[in-house]
């Protein structure tokens, strides 16, 4: 049966790029996903498959209950867009002025429609339960991820596996990590409000400028000086915005940038360093502060077990050519919540474009559609495997 539905799949080609190209044309920005989630609901409601909407958004979510005892898997994929003008020329470019798929969600909502469909006929047959999760609203914290569970989701599921298509790595390669796979990215803001005045009578200002610079200098100590060696942390300032003109003390400073991290511990510790350091700073002026942490997505620790499967067992999916364990990237991925709850893990699928690579966010990123029908054929291996590695 498998190979079937592998073969299956394949066959659907056409209609995976098919949907994938008419995403494409028409994407929608976080959390304003309503026509795309339409989209998604009219294919479920077509195939008769239940399914839910507007969960936890414009979530949808389907079951396909197979006709033998099994466990519940859910198979995650994103469908929100950037707000980006495409500078593609292709006949499937973006018909919505500033708002571009630049980051692949337009194909990973495609493969898994096309494994939903090429899963139809074999029902019967079929162990256990595939949750199809279509999630919103990735790439825009809070994200769409948390309210989805928290709107039911995850119930009843044992195991979650999602995958990105993936233009650093080419087409039939996959590539995760048993641990530690995407960073946790959060943001923040400094506002320093010290007291202009005439740049030749210093005495009388307290200089932002001047309490600023010492600031953006003493965070480089946080992950230099105050976190272990062998654990890993970024803080980076990545704007100073200040002062009018080149004779004025200028009498605020704002400062914006990022924390990234890979064990959540470490967060509240960072915030509290980067608290002590801001406040010493300004004391000695006198000068106030506003400190503004916004949490981002934790980061993506994938369950050894689950990563196992994708690095072990999908490379044997006709088309994969090799998996590779990588270290852990930097970028964030609201993925990490449903592992939070759940076992499972989070791979990329290589998508890489031949003589076309521009990175995820670029308003010319686009990726090998020969991805598609590897992505749905993998996600479903991990389903298999899950299945039989947790036969009673
Ligand atoms: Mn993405």
């Amino acid at each position: 049966m498998w190979e079937k539905i592998y073969q299956a799949i394949d066959s659907l080609y056409d209609e995976m790029v098919e949907n994938r190209r008419y995403l494409h044309q028409h994407p929608e920005l976080s959390f304003q996903e309503k026509e795309t989630s339409a989209f998604i609901a009219r294919k479920y409601e077509e195939w008769n498959i239940p399914y839910q909407k507007n969960v936890g958004g414009y979530g949808v979510v389907a079951r396909l209950n197979g006709g033998k005892p099994g466990k519940t898997i859910a198979l995650r994929a994103d469908f929100d867009a950037l707000p980006i003008q495409e500078e593609n020329d292709v006949p499937y470019q973006s018909k919505v002025p500033g708002v571009m798929h630049a980051c692949g969600h337009d194909g990973h909502t495609a493969a898994l429609l096309g494994l939903a469909r090429a899963l139809l006929p074999f029902q019967d047959e079929l162990p256990g339960t595939v949750v199809f999760l279509h999630q919103p609203a990735e790439e825009y914290a809070p994200g769409g991820a948390k309210p989805m569970i928290e709107d039911g989701a995850l119930d009843g599921v044992d195991a979650v596996f999602g995958t990105h298509l993936w233009i650093n790595a080419p087409v039939g390669v996959l590539q995760t990590a048993r641990g530690a796979f995407m960073a946790g990215a959060d943001r923040f803001e400094i506002v320093i409000k010290g007291k202009g005045g005439h740049g030749a009578i210093p005495h009388e200002t307290k200089d932002a400028i001047v309490i600023g610079s010492q600031l953006v200098s003493k965070l480089q100590q946080i992950v230099s000086r105050r976190i272990d060696p062998l654990k890993t942390a970024v803080v980076s300032v990545g704007t100073f915005e200040a002062g009018q003109a080149f004779n004025i003390i200028a009498d605020t400073a704002k400062i914006t940038g990022t924390v990234r991290i890979f064990e959540p511990e470490l967060q509240d510790f960072i915030i509290e360093e980067m608290e002590k350091i801001i406040k010493s700073v300004c004391l000695p002026f006198e000068a106030e502060y506003e400190f503004n942490y916004a949490k981002g997505y934790p980061p993506v620790i994938n369950h050894p077990k689950e990563a196992d499967i994708i690095l072990t067992e999908c490379k044997n999916v006709e088309g994969i050519v090799k998996t590779e364990e990588i270290n852990p990237v930097m970028a964030g991925e609201d993925f990490s919540y449903y592992i939070m709850d759940r076992p499972g893990a989070y791979y990329f699928t290589g998508a890489q474009k031949e003589g076309h690579v521009y990175p995820h966010h670029h308003p010319k990123f686009d990726f090998d559609e020969r991805a598609l029908p590897l992505a749905a054929k993998t996600l479903l291996h991990a389903f298999r495997t899950y299945q039989e590695r947790h036969m009673n």
